[in-house]
């Protein structure tokens, strides 16, 4: 951390400081201009708050060089993480990975029929909610249990992986015989308590960005569910909320790279949520690729006008198939193949 000193400092202002460096445990390295000093606090004590130290007096400026997230930093393993599966997938690796579904799992038949249709569009896992985190009490909420065992079943019947929300603590035992990933939903970004206990798995979670969150809060929250043992985080970008109301949520594709470089974990894209708009959602998913996203979270639905949730932004499955031969044709332009 560094601490740059107004002009007018006093010696005493400038011994007041070193001394509360000293005491919260860093080593100070004091230089002393012309005109200005400049304190660099060497190490890295935990228990501070570097705002504390714009409050001193004399103070002009205080810069933090290292992050607040350890675990999920880059520098924690600099040659990134790759979340592996037992069936050989791997996401973070040279791979994409593609993870398509209905919003919500609706009944057996749309279910098993969406399955087949993602799995012989390429898609590597299926995607869809048993635990609904709906806008309103009264939308539909989903199917709770019957829709696990539902997406158990395709899911060992195809060979897809299954990625499904979990909404609170209570549901995480419930959930884990029967998905392979466990999504944190963009509401729950900052539950603590159940990123926390989400920690204590050995199975992978998928961390979506809350709706208002930043990205440096999207790494914090990571660093709750790693800080419990779990290293195994899939961060993902769903949109933003701003002032555009032509799309649902801004999907931040900037997000991609940003995230690449400031952490190892794996980074995936949602252009459903990002755009909610079903013609908006190839454009952002080819886009994600090219950014640098190592997987992608896409809704399909079968009969999407008859949807229970997210109709609008789910694609015809003609549409995914589509979208998945575009994907191919980028990949190696960026370096990358399709899973
Ligand atoms: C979802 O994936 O269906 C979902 C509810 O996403 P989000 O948490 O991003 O809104
Ligand atoms: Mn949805």
């Amino acid at each position: 951390m560094i601490v740059a000193m107004q002009e007018r400092a006093t010696e005493e202002d400038i011994q007041g400081v070193i001394e509360r460096l000293v005491q919260v445990g860093f080593n100070v390295h004091r230089t002393t201009g012309t005109v200005q000093t400049v304190l660099a606090g060497v190490g890295t004590p935990s228990h501070f708050d570097h705002k504390d130290f714009e409050l001193l007096p004399g103070v002009a400026e205080v810069v933090r060089i290292t992050s607040p997230y350890k675990l999920a930093g880059r520098g924690f393993r600099p040659e990134g993480t790759v979340v592996r599966f037992p069936n050989g997938v791997a996401v973070g690796g040279d791979e994409i990975v593609v993870m398509a579904g209905p919003c919500s799992v609706e009944s057996r038949e749309q279910i098993f029929t969406i399955a087949d249709q993602v799995k012989s569009a390429g898609a590597s896992f299926l995607r869809g909610g048993a635990f609904k985190p709906r806008s309103s009490p009264y939308s539909f909420q989903g199917m709770g249990l019957d829709g696990l065992k539902l997406l158990r079943e395709v899911g060992d019947r195809t060979g897809l992986l299954i990625i499904s929300e979990v909404m609170e603590i209570s549901q995480i035992d419930l959930m884990l015989p029967y998905v392979d990933v466990l999504q944190v939903g963009a509401r729950n970004m900052q539950n603590f308590n159940l990123l926390r206990e989400l920690g204590k798995i050995n199975k992978p979670v998928l961390l979506k960005r809350g709706i208002a969150a930043t990205l440096e809060e999207l790494l914090l929250s990571a660093e709750y569910i790693m800080a419990g043992g779990n290293y195994d985080v899939i961060l993902c970008e769903r949109g933003i909320r701003t002032f555009e109301t032509y799309t649902r949520n801004t999907l931040d594709v900037s997000a991609i790279p940003i995230i690449k470089k400031l952490s190892h974990l794996p980074m995936t894209s949602d252009p459903s949520h990002g755009t909610g708009l079903r013609d908006k959602v190839p454009p952002m998913a080819r886009a994600s690729l090219a950014a640098g996203a190592d997987a992608l979270l896409i809704e399909v639905h079968h009969d999407p006008d008859r949807a229970l949730s997210d109709g609008a932004q789910s694609l015809f499955p003609d549409q995914f198939a589509k979208l998945m031969e575009e994907l191919r044709m980028i990949a190696p332009a960026v370096g990358r193949k399709m899973a």
